[in-house]
């Protein structure tokens, strides 16, 4: 059985999907990555033709240990500042306590939004 594998568009991690996944899975479900618990809708699943759209990030707050869900939006009008150890992270608030939060996302993701 042919096992199709798409890297987590923030993590990286690698999604097995074999193909019984696939016929249960119809444009418009959501994936959600095990590791880095993003979610992806499935935005065409027809033959060789399979393609995912990077919907939100859920993350726990460190400050409330509430769980909130970065989009998108959030990201493209978040400021992104290099931490301590030279990585690139976003900025983003707590939509229950407003901490900031620095998230440290891949490169490709800060570029594909
Ligand atoms: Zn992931
Ligand atoms: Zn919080």
């Amino acid at each position: 059985m042919a096992t199709l594998e798409i890297d987590c568009p923030v993590c990286g991690e690698v999604l097995e999907l074999t193909d019984s996944d696939r016929a249960e899975l119809q444009v418009g479900d959501v994936l959600v990555c095990d590791s880095c618990n993003a979610e992806m809708e499935v935005t065409h699943n027809s033959g060789e033709d399979f393609d995912l759209e990077l919907l939100g990030i859920l993350t726990v707050c460190p400050g409330c240990s509430e769980e909130f869900e970065v989009t998108e939006d959030m990201l493209a009008t978040a400021p992104v500042i290099e931490s301590v150890d030279g990585v690139s992270v976003s900025l983003v608030d707590c939509p229950h306590c407003r901490a900031r939060i620095e998230l440290e996302l891949t490169e490709d993701v800060a570029t594909g939004l």
